[in-house]
């Protein structure tokens, strides 16, 4: 039975895509089966992992609201190495039009529910925003995984995100639980970033990635070529810091605080 974890930070920018393709195609290089669901209009997810959005007739935009089975969307990634289930502007329009539904909170949670066998990690991307696509992606998870820049204002925004993953923790979801924060687009030369990334020790302790991702052109590069970094150059220094964030992930499945919540 597949664990599901959604990649959510409000603030725009700060990695989000990068980490769900990248741990995605991580996670599958290490025999896991994997789908990745593109919960963002923008669709960088779907993009960058080699699906084109113009092509998708439906997308989870329709699966969403109800229209068509997710076999009808769901594309498996050959050079990837996951499934997705991908996005493009289509999906904006939910925002609005989920709010009337029945369930609206939990409609990716049952759409879910019958393919969850076929894997081992449903990731979730979501947009900038902690609107009703973002609050479905936090319902239908375990566990929210936050990329974050260790700069000043990322604290800022993060105690909003906590505040919202505790409220739907008590609202709708008990099952779910922040299982880390992870720091992207590290610079250890910037003092700064030193001082923010020793404060969130501090304040999260173990909920802090021991995993550290730096900043690294190839994974900025990568889904111009529509790849995950660890695809598109295995041995560059951000995609061997995600497959080690793979292989953390994997070892934290396992443990067995995890493992009962799952
Ligand atoms: P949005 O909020 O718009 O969905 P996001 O949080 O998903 O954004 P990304 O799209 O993953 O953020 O990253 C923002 C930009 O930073 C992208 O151009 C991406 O290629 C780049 N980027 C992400 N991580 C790294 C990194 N570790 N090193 C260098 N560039 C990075
Ligand atoms: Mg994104």
């Amino acid at each position: 039975m597949a664990s599901v974890f959604c990649v959510a930070n409000q603030k725009g920018g700060v990695g989000k895509t990068t980490t769900s393709v990248n741990l995605a195609a991580g996670l599958a290089q290490l025999g896991q089966r994997v789908l990745l669901v593109d919960l963002d209009p923008q669709g960088n997810a779907t993009m960058g992992s080699g699906i084109d959005k113009r092509d998708l007739t439906p997308s989870v935009y329709q699966v969403l609201l109800g229209m068509t089975a997710v076999a009808e969307v769901r594309r498996h990634s050959d050079k990837a190495g996951y499934d997705v289930l991908g996005a493009n502007r289509e999906l904006a329009g939910a925002e609005v039009e989920l709010v009337d539904l029945d369930r609206r909170e939990h409609r990716l949670k049952d759409l879910l529910r019958p393919i969850m066998p076929d894997y081992d990690f449903i990731l979730i991307d979501t947009p900038p925003s902690l609107g009703l696509l973002t609050l479905n992606g936090l319902c239908a998870a375990q566990g929210v995984i936050v990329p974050m820049q260790c700069e000043y204002f990322a604290l800022e925004g993060l105690s909003d995100l906590v505040n919202t993953v505790r409220q739907v923790h008590a609202k709708f979801n008990p099952e779910l639980v922040l299982i880390g924060l992870l720091r992207v687009m590290f610079d250890p030369r910037i003092t700064l970033q030193q001082q923010v990334s020793e404060q969130l020790k501090t304040h999260f302790g173990a909920k802090v990635f021991d995993s550290v991702i730096p900043r690294n052109v190839r994974l900025a590069e990568a889904p111009s070529y529509g790849q995950p970094g660890v695809v598109f150059d295995k041995s560059s220094r951000g995609a061997v810091a995600y497959l080690d964030f793979a292989q953390e992930m994997v070892r934290r499945v396992r443990a067995p605080a995890i493992a009962a919540v799952a």
